[in-house]
């Protein structure tokens, strides 16, 4: 693995994963120069492993921003059913359908692997004209001294980490997530008729499904830990029977809802976090990599132009965004909290989504959102 030199670059993107390749189109197109950009990523080539995403209307408008189009084999899924299975019979509770998106929110809801969208990115980088330096950590270290400062090759540097803990420890910061169940992913075949995202309730546990792009169907269960997870696949319908495993992927829960300071420190300055660097989310509300897309579209502009100086206009768009991830985070745990309830809350949140359910399911202040907006 390559260690840092002694010289480096105007900007450099430590992680390329979903937010650190959309922040890197984003510069690129707001006038950064290639020679301006170093991205590096302690793995030793792009990761094919990972499961799903969902690409709800808001992370296409960020795409959009970043001048970069949809993963071209993703899935239009036409609609998003909640079922339980009860007594061996899986009940629909509700049911949404998808079709009418594009026309309320300017973008439909696609679904692709995570593989396929960062290769999506990768390759849009390399068109223009960007390499990504691979097998390389960014050493972020403790001077000597005791003090901790960065040894940094670049003026400033954006830290697109993931939920990675080393970072922030190297610069005596607590991690911002805590591990929080396990997701046990797989295969199982496609439903029949409509391609659409199925939602399994029940209590201890919930599953997700979605058709990926040769049609199959992947399924996700987030459960506490692994045997619940199972215990829960096993109260699912017979086509979970030829479930294929992925693995397991560990989930991490924010340990305090995002604030400004979790994109920019004030002992920092001169480090803008991103993605789930900034604000590690559960994926109860399928909104990790759109979030992602999201810091990338809209703190690109300020940074490409202004840098991380600790400007009135910058402190300005992180606390606009810190709020609104904030809010995302918060549905996405109280979305996970709903799924799993049993007994009597069970039955209320069931009888309330039969009465209201596409009315309960839908955001617009999340799915409508656009970067310029
Ligand atoms: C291999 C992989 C598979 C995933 N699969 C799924 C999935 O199936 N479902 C799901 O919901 N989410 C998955 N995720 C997480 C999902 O991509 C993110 O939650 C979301 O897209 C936000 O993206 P991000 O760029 O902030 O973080 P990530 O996509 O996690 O990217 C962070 C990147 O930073 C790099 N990095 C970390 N520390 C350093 C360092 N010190 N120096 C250099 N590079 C560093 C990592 O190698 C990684 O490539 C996966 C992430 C990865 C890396």
């Amino acid at each position: 693995m390559a260690t840092e030199g002694s010289s480096g670059p105007l900007i450099q993107i430590v992680g390329a994963g979903i937010a650190g390749t959309a922040m890197a189109h984003g510069l690129l197109l707001h006038g950064r120069s290639t020679h301006d950009l170093r991205v590096v990523d302690e793995r030793p080539s792009p990761p094919l492993e990972g499961a799903g995403i969902q690409l709800s209307p808001n992370a296409i408008h960020a795409l959009a921003a970043l001048g970069l189009s949809a993963p071209p084999n993703a899935c239009r899924p036409e609609a998003i059913e909640v079922l339980q299975q009860r007594s061996g019979r899986e009940q629909r509770l509700a049911r949404l359908s998808l079709l009418d998106f594009e026309t309320r929110f300017g973008a439909p809801l696609l679904t692709c692997r995570r593989a396929a969208l960062q290769s999506h990115l990768l390759e849009a980088l390399a068109d223009r004209g960007l390499t990504i330096d691979w097998g390389h950590q960014a050493s972020i270290e403790a001077e000597p001294t005791g003090d901790l400062a960065v040894k940094a090759t670049s003026p400033w540097r954006i830290m697109a980490t993931g939920v990675a803990a080393a970072p922030r420890r190297a610069l005596g910061l607590a991690p911002l997530a805590e591990p929080s169940g396990v997701a046990l992913r797989g295969w199982i075949p496609a439903a029949e008729g409509e391609p659409r995202i199925q939602l399994w309730l029940g209590a201890g546990g919930h599953a997700v499904s979605y058709p990926l792009d040769d049609g199959r169907t992947h399924l996700v269960v987030c459960a506490a830990d692994e045997p619940a997870a199972r215990r829960v696949l096993e109260h699912l319908p017979s086509r979970c029977a030829d479930f294929t495993p992925l693995g397991t992927w560990p989930l991490t829960d924010p340990r305090h809802i995002a604030t400004e300071a979790d994109y920019q420190h004030p002992d920092w300055p001169g480090m803008v976090w991103i993605g789930d660097a900034a604000h590690p989310m559960l994926p109860h509300l399928a909104q990790g990599a759109a979030m992602a897309l999201e810091d990338a579209a809209v703190l690109a502009p300020h940074l490409a132009h202004s840098g991380l100086g600790q400007s009135a206009a910058l402190r300005h768009v992180l606390a606009r965004r810190a709020a609104r991830v904030a809010r995302v985070q918060r549905d996405a745990r109280s979305n996970g909290r709903i799924f799993r309830l049993g007994g009597l809350a069970g039955w209320a949140r069931n009888w309330a989504l039969q009465m209201a359910g596409p009315h309960l399911m839908v955001r617009p202040w999340l799915y409508g959102n656009r970067p310029s907006g």
